[in-house]
């Protein structure tokens, strides 16, 4: 007798369920329309006078058994609940996001994939100094089976003092050497004049991360049909970094890789702090594949093995490192670059891991 009871009075809480979600979304209906009116009279969405004035009235009729506090509380989160759907509606779904896109983006950079499978590894010097060292690289990813080799040949340095870079000449010295072993190119390209000179160069443009905001490079970088490796600024949120890929995007260029490459905090111990958070949540947000440089967010030759493992568990779809034949004698970034045998074994490890093999989700 008892249970047919309760089972009565859930069926009624069921009924009342119901009717309380078909009322909630018959008001969330009206508060979008009231939001459509609002964006065109170019009215503030949040009225904080109406708010009130609305949870007077309820509070005035409330009969209880709830607590007028009790349905503050309640209308309050029906209210936020409200003006969130508002401010969705409202905002332009970007062409980064996944909501546009909820398919992966794989960059096909003649043949080899980013964003695939696979997870890719991107290593190279620093900076392009000679033909010599460029080959001695070229040689070594070759011998590992790495399809993508990174060199700076325009280097934005801190100081006007350091060594700038060959320019055209070292795209020419990368150009000849992934010729040679049949790898593919991944060089920065700092002016946006120099974006077509570049095209006939290099396979995939990068933008670094003092240029993240540079929107005159973004804008060239969209103007092209290369793929572009966009780097995350200095101190760029995550927002501001999809922001900046939004512009390469829509100028065209749909071809675009996500770099995280760690952001400036107060710890000292790396070079930079590598956001692994970014990466889940790029990987979430977007559809664009997403890179990690375990070399220039670290800073350091020690830990690279553990970052690579976290970035590509992460999801990331794949990691981009400095390689030098000599690093103690490099025209940029020697404290951090690691020689020949020391990427060998580096490889080596990180293949054992079984993180190469196929990308996490
Ligand atoms: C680079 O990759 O050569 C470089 C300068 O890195 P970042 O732009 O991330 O500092
Ligand atoms: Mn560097």
């Amino acid at each position: 007798m008892r249970e047919n009871q309760l089972d009565a009075l859930r069926q009624k809480l069921d009924e009342v369920n119901l009717k309380l979600l078909r009322l909630l979304n018959e008001r969330a209906e009206l508060a979008k329309q009231i939001g459509e009116v609002k964006q065109k009279q170019g009215i503030n969405k949040f009225d904080p006078e109406r708010e009130r004035a609305m949870l007077e009235t309820l509070v005035q009729h409330n009969e209880g058994p709830f607590t007028d506090n009790t349905v503050r509380y309640l209308f309050k989160q029906i209210f936020k609940a409200s003006l969130d759907l508002q401010q969705t509606s409202q905002k332009k779904t970007l062409l980064v996001s996944r909501e546009k896109q909820a398919t992966d983006t794989v960059v096909d950079i003649k043949g080899t994939l980013v964003g695939a499978v696979k997870p890719q590894v991107v290593a190279g010097p620093c900076s392009v100094e000679s033909e010599e060292q460029v080959f001695e690289v070229a040689r070594a990813l070759k011998e590992q089976g790495i399809e993508l080799m990174r060199g700076g040949a325009f280097k934005p340095r801190t100081s006007p003092y350091d060594f700038q870079g060959l320019g055209e000449e070292g795209l020419k010295i990368l150009r000849k050497a992934a010729d040679q072993f049949g790898l593919k190119i991944v060089s920065e390209i700092v002016n946006p004049s120099d974006m077509e000179m570049a095209e006939q160069y290099v396979d995939v443009i990068q933008i670094g991360a003092r240029n993240m905001q540079n929107f005159e490079l973004l804008k060239a970088a969209g103007a092209v049909r290369t793929p572009v490796l966009l780097k995350r600024g200095l101190s760029a949120t995550i927002e501001e970094f999809l922001f900046a890929a939004e512009y390469i995007l829509s100028g065209g260029n749909h071809q675009v890789i996500l770099c995280e490459r760690g952001i400036r905090t107060y710890e000292k111990a790396t070079r930079n702090t590598l956001d692994i958070s970014a990466v889940p949540i790029l990987k979430n947000e977007s559809h664009l594949p997403v890179l990690v440089d375990i070399t220039h967010s670290t800073g350091r030759r020690d830990i690279l093995l553990p970052c690579a493992r976290a970035a590509l568990a992460a999801g990331a779809d794949g990691i981009m490192l400095e390689v030098h034949p000599n690093p103690a004698v490099a025209l940029s970034d020697a404290k951090q670059q690691i020689d020949i045998p020391t990427f060998d074994t580096f490889i080596k490890d990180l293949r054992a891991s079984g993180l190469l093999d196929q990308k996490q989700v």
